[in-house]
């Protein structure tokens, strides 16, 4: 058995055999005998041939993988009509008085090579999209085309590169993943294949002596086994099996909104802690993220995460979310989550300690930091701020106020936000029992249940030893999680959970009842979740 490492562009299981494909290597003509005029008009006729078949593309895209995906293809029609590209391409025909092919080849590979210079990620990214309308040109105007990329049986493809182009070529029903030697988790690639959930890796050393090897491509750890041991072999194959179950409750599910049989809806957002796991939420289809625990910015750093660093997280959650909701909670350190470089002090009662927003509140330079960096990415989608660990209106007040001053400094500075909503997580029993009241400050409660179970009950929720006793199905904590709901309500503050009591399916049925508008799990819950709720009719009554 032979292991490779690569990275990642989507968890998934592959299993069979390799299959490499290379791309012929393209003869062109460099010296021309018509005149450039001719070979012009050669380039313009192959040009207008390629629009036909991007359109095409276009249009088998935005059947296969959406609207925003196909946009590449519309991206390398434009490409193609640029006039730096074409100006470049007639340069050399009237200079050289070289061929039309050699010309687009040459200004193809000129072209890439500038763009993968580039610092811009994004724009490296387009050195594949140039290479890859030339060669679309070159192969019309020699005649020549690539090598079939598949046979009649289903294969993991391995490639140095794929194109876009390719990619959406590729019969779905043969592909089992692919591999490539080059390529970015960036590219129009590594995004169709996430939209067409192909398991695949990229920056994988390969040789011949692959080509029909039977292989498992393990997307979650990165690596592909050549030749797998049995034991593996049949790991993977189980491990594929639970994907696939959890595919088909996807497909079953997916756009379909989370409503019970008799029409009450309820929201199902996921929990994060860190970039990465937004391709699980995604995955599985959450309507928006209810908790994105910021403290893991702080907790996978060695000194304070400054501003910019914090936006820029931020903001790729936000745009990948696309428009859905990113609740982000500020900083709740202290307790469990330490960070050396706080230089917190040892306490005797952690749990009940400096922690969370007393921190924020006390070393405000540290808040306002992460509250900018939080407005500043407001304005790139939909963004809800929530604080943590509240127990009176003072905190809620002073919060709102650090952030108004720091909405005051933006603007000062020219520096965009956007609207953000406003909300608190209900995990102390005196935030439940003065409800009424902070409804008043915020627009939503969510509901940690983790914590007030731990204070409600008197718990340490660390200590192993009390596991027995840590019991949030307790009717203290279930009349906590009503009483939060009703005052909510009364004020119009929407309410969710975002504690782990949320993904208990004993008390979905409950929970709807008691009204809840949002519950937010782990991203793993969440299909499960939503089928649970689909199949719920509140119009009968309840099971005893
Ligand atoms: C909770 O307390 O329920 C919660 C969601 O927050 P954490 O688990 O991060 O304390
Ligand atoms: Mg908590």
């Amino acid at each position: 058995m032979q292991v490779s490492t690569g990275k990642s562009i989507l968890n998934g299981i592959a299993i069979g055999p390799l299959r490499i494909y290379k791309k012929a290597e393209t003869q062109t003509k460099q010296t021309s005998s018509l005149s450039p005029e001719e070979e012009w008009a050669r380039f313009e006729e192959a040009k207008e041939k390629a629009q036909e078949q991007l359109a095409g593309l276009y249009d088998k895209a935005l059947d296969e993988v959406g609207e925003d995906n196909a946009a590449i293809f519309e991206i390398h029609q434009m490409m193609l009509d640029d006039d730096d590209y074409l100006e470049a391409i007639k340069g050399i025909i009237d200079t050289q008085g070289a061929t039309a092919e050699y010309a687009t080849e040459t200004t193809g590979e000129n072209f890439s090579a500038a763009f993968a210079a580039m610092e811009d990620e994004y724009m490296r990214a387009r050195a594949t999209d140039v290479k890859d309308i030339s060669r679309r040109v070159v192969n019309i105007l020699t005649g020549q085309g690539d090598a079939a990329m598949q046979d009649d049986k289903p294969a993991i493809l391995v490639a140095d590169d794929l194109t876009p182009s390719e990619t959406v070529q590729l019969d779905k029903s043969k592909l089992l993943g692919f591999i490539t030697r080059y390529g970015s988790s960036n590219s129009h690639t590594a995004i169709l294949a996430r939209t067409m959930n192909i398991p695949a890796l990229i920056g994988v050393d390969f040789d011949d002596s692959w080509d029909g090897q039977l292989a498992v491509l393990d997307g979650y750890n990165h690596c592909v086994y050549i030749d797998p041991a049995q034991e593996l072999l049949t790991a993977m194959e189980e491990k594929r099996k639970a994907d696939l179950k959890q595919e088909s409750l996807l497909q079953g599910l997916k756009k379909k909104p989370n409503v019970t049989l008799d029409g009450r809806e309820i929201k199902v957002y996921a929990n994060i802690g860190n970039t990465s796991d937004v391709g699980l939420v995604l995955q599985n289809d959450a309507q928006g993220i209810g908790l994105f625990r910021s403290e893991f910015i702080y907790l996978e750093s060695e000194d304070f995460p400054t501003e910019e660093q914090q936006f820029l997280i931020y903001k790729r959650v936000v745009e990948t979310m696309a428009g859905k909701k990113v609740i982000i909670r500020t900083l709740d350190i202290g307790a469990d989550k330490q960070a050396g470089y706080f230089d917190l002090a040892k306490e005797e009662n952690p749990a009940l300690g400096y922690r969370a927003i007393r921190i924020c509140l006390t070393r405000k330079e540290i808040f306002k930091t992460q509250l900018r960096a939080i407005l500043r990415a407001s304005a790139f989608g939909t963004v809800s701020i929530m604080f943590p660990m509240i127990i009176s209106l003072r905190e809620v007040r002073d919060a709102k106020e650090l952030l108004e001053e720091c909405r005051a400094e933006l603007k000062k500075q020219g520096i965009a936000f956007g609207e953000v909503e406003i909300g608190i997580m209900i995990e102390t029993p005196a935030a439940v029992m003065i409800a009424e009241e902070l409804a008043e400050e915020v627009q939503f409660f969510s509901l940690g249940t983790n914590d007030l179970t731990q204070y409600t009950l008197a718990i340490d929720r660390q200590n192993p030893k009390l596991d027995n006793f840590y019991d949030p199905h307790h009717p203290a904590v279930l009349r906590m999680i009503r009483h939060t709901v009703e005052a909510g309500h009364r004020h119009g503050c929407w309410v969710g959970i975002c504690g782990e009591l949320g993904a208990d399916q004993k008390l979905t049925e409950t929970f709807l009842r008691m009204g809840l508008d949002e519950l937010s799990v782990s991203p793993a819950a969440i299909l499960p979740l939503r089928k649970l709720i689909r199949s719920i009719d509140l119009s009968k009554a309840p099971e005893t």
